[in-house]
């Protein structure tokens, strides 16, 4: 087994990748950027060594610089987390090349299933359906795509090959926009990923997103580990995670897992991956692509299967066999996992910094808070505005939202605006209840944000520094009725 890995990232992925590597007896290794200096990521290792630069581009995506550190203290293995190198092929070669184990699947696949097209292609082949779509030579003009989008028919939307995190995607609603969505498209994808290679795919109308965890070991095992569905998106980007999925049913989740894991074993895969589909409202599923990653989302799989994700990935990185078969897998009650991020909802999501003057997050049984911050912590601009990521079980859908609204409820942030009322108001609506979701949900239902004035947290934040922090349990929140209503959420008890 590794005696000492090192985590190529930052912020709540690898406070949580720390924690495990600690309980396999592991030495956890931090690096970081200048801003991070303080991190609660570097305060969780056993290790940490300074990057430089303040940038992702001049810290936490620099590859020789990991490497020159990762020889220099004797690493044995990098787990890249989410996000940064996590899908670089380049980054898993040279990992290889230094003769460190990359905790993930091999550069070839990473590169294959960094392609969209190639994915696709593989996917067809496993006889997994796709998307209606269209790929090949740009070379030739528009004119030559069009017969190939009315094909499709309109609504079309133009992704990018080497697509990612939502960006590079454009839907055209008719063939007079197309020309000149394809060129900014194209133009895009340039800028972005350096690869200005499209395609086209039928626009599908209100589609669920349910992906399948997947996981392979180096002795041709594979299993999935059921469903999350990741419908509650901004921007094409997930915000709330559930599992079991409201639209599953035990025969749609054999034929999906089957599929997922014929296509897994197809490519050769290993280690932790993420099989993406869409349903449609007719109940036929799509393939949309693979993520050859953890994903942010993995412990909604955690928690209704108890099985730790990371501790799995490191096992296989090892040469070991899968800790658990496909049949020895089951799922118990329903998780709900919100992405608790430092922007303003009700001024167009803006980013939020600041000093966290004060940080309480809720506690309880089976709720689970995934943290890249604590009090005190700076929140920059330099990176992705999650702060945290909080996780709730209940025995069923019902009882999980219940719960999820307390936990929401209770957890103090003050000194930057987080999206948690925002949070509140999609998980009370009444379409999110009945569990009718799809990724045009915040789009098309009014989600009305209950206004935390500027006023309510400046009183909160005046009784903090009145009380001082021991005596935090003496704020809580107001009743819905009462003299202290007027102060909003807060009360002195
Ligand atoms: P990325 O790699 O950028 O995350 P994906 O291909 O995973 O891109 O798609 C992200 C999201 O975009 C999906 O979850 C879905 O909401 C939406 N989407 C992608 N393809 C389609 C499609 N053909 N029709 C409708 N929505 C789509």
């Amino acid at each position: 087994m590794f005696r000492k890995v090192l985590i190529a990232n930052r912020g709540e992925i690898a406070v949580r990748i720390a924690g495990t590597l600690q309980q396999m007896g592991i030495t956890a290794v931090a690096i970081y950027s200048e801003p991070d200096a303080r991190a609660l990521h570097v305060r969780a290792a056993d290790e940490a060594y300074a990057l430089g630069g303040k940038t992702s581009a001049e810290s936490y995506l620099r590859i020789e610089k990991i490497i020159e550190i990762a020889r220099a203290r004797g690493i044995d293995a990098i787990h890249p987390g989410y996000g940064f190198l996590s899908e670089n092929e380049d980054f898993a070669q040279a990992c290889a090349d230094a003769g460190i184990t990359f905790i993930g699947p091999s550069p070839q696949v990473i590169r294959e299933m960094g392609d969209k097209i190639v994915a696709k292609e593989k996917f067809v082949a496993a006889g997994v359906p796709v998307v209606p779509g269209w790929s090949g030579s740009l070379d030739a003009g528009v004119d030559s795509i069009r017969p190939h989008a009315q094909k499709i028919g309109y609504p079309v939307l133009i992704k990018a090959a080497a697509g990612g995190g939502g960006k590079g995607m454009r839907v055209v609603r008719s063939e007079k926009d197309l020309a000149s969505s394809l060129e900014v498209a194209q133009r895009e994808a340039r800028a972005a990923f350096g690869d200005g290679r499209i395609f086209l795919e039928k626009y599908i109308d209100r589609p669920r997103h349910i992906e399948f965890q997947i996981f392979g070991d180096t002795r041709g095992n594979v299993v999935h580990l059921f469903e999350r569905e990741c419908s509650i998106q901004r921007r094409h980007q997930k915000i709330i995670e559930e599992s079991p999925s409201p639209a599953m049913t035990p025969e749609l989740r054999k034929k999906m897992g089957d599929a997922a894991v014929r296509a897994a074993k197809a490519i050769g895969y290993t280690n932790a991956g993420t099989v993406e589909f869409m349903l449609d409202e007719a109940g036929q599923f799509y393939f949309l692509e693979v993520n050859t990653r953890l994903q942010v989302e993995h412990p909604v799989t955690e928690m209704i299967t108890q099985h730790d994700l990371v501790r799995a990935q490191v096992l296989v990185a090892a040469g070991e066999e899968l800790p658990f078969s496909q049949d020895e897998l089951a799922r118990h009650g329903h998780a709900i996992e919100c992405r608790i991020y430092a922007e303003d909802a009700q001024r167009g999501f803006l980013p939020s910094t600041g000093t966290l003057a004060h940080y309480v997050p809720p506690i309880g049984a089976n709720i689970r808070v995934d943290s890249g911050v604590g009090e005190g912590s700076e929140v920059s601009s330099y990176y992705d505005p999650m702060l945290a990521k909080l996780i709730v079980w209940g025995s069923d859908r019902a009882e999980a939202i219940t719960k999820m609204d307390w936990a929401l409820s209770h957890y103090v942030v003050l000194g930057v605006t987080t999206s948690i009322p925002f949070l509140r108001a999609v998980i009370s609506h009444p379409e999110f209840a009945a569990g009718r979701l799809h990724t045009q949900f915040l789009e098309q239902n009014a989600i009305r944000t209950e206004a935390c004035e500027p006023g309510h947290a400046l009183i909160a934040a005046a009784l903090v520094l009145q009380n001082g922090r021991a005596t935090t349990s003496r704020i809580e929140h107001a009743k819905a009725d009462g003299p202290w209503q007027s102060v909003g959420a807060w009360r002195v008890r």
